[in-house]
């Protein structure tokens, strides 16, 4: 313990995903000592950050607007649209560079384990989506664990009658990959779901 201030700072820190005691403990020395003017920067950064951003009122993804710039984009394909767990997912996605449409972020996975039902994600929001706004084809990007699975299994029997057609992510052999370390699940998903070469 060196000051109160340094152990409030520490302790804040802590709230970050993986930092424990002494990583925090680093992080602060180490902007305290060498990266001042930095942490001040940071400590603005993420004041604005907290206050500012919003969900976005179209695809619920991350937004500095009401409507983020994604789903003003006008470049963007309106007859696909990526359905997704998380806003993490969209930036994934986004980095392929592979993929032209519109997203929605359901906010989760149905996890009756952990309590989260239907009307903790943003179904209602979707149902209202896709029948205001005339979609081709529904992507179903959610996980591939069971909850992901279930959830896009879910939104297929709540959605599908509205749109002309509903696909899911392929599952398989991830690139680089050594079909010998393959567990069989993997494998036998990537015999099923094979493609044209
Ligand atoms: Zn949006």
């Amino acid at each position: 313990m060196l000051t109160a201030k340094f152990d409030q700072l520490v302790n804040q820190l802590r709230v970050l995903p993986g930092v424990g005691q002494k990583s925090a403990q680093r992080m602060a020395l180490h902007l305290l000592t060498k990266k001042r003017p930095q942490g001040i920067a940071l400590a603005h950064a993420l004041d604005d950050a907290m206050r500012g951003i919003k969900e976005c009122q179209r695809c619920h993804s991350l937004s500095d607007e009401e409507v983020c710039p994604l789903c003003q984009d006008p470049r963007r394909d309106d007859s696909q649209l990526c359905v997704v767990e998380t806003a993490a997912d969209v930036m994934a996605i986004e980095q392929t560079a592979n993929y032209r449409g519109r997203y929605f972020v359901l906010g989760g996975h149905l996890s009756p384990i952990d309590g989260i039902s239907a009307d903790d994600l943003n179904i209602d929001q979707l149902v209202r989506y896709v029948t205001q706004s005339p979609i081709d084809e529904l992507i179903l990007a959610t996980g591939t664990t069971v909850e992901g699975q279930t959830t896009a299994h879910f939104i297929s029997e709540a959605v599908g009658r509205h749109v002309k057609k509903v696909t899911r992510l392929a599952q398989g052999v991830p690139m680089g990959g050594e079909l010998e370390y393959l567990d069989s699940m993997t494998l036998g998903q990537a015999l099923q779901n094979r493609s044209f070469l």
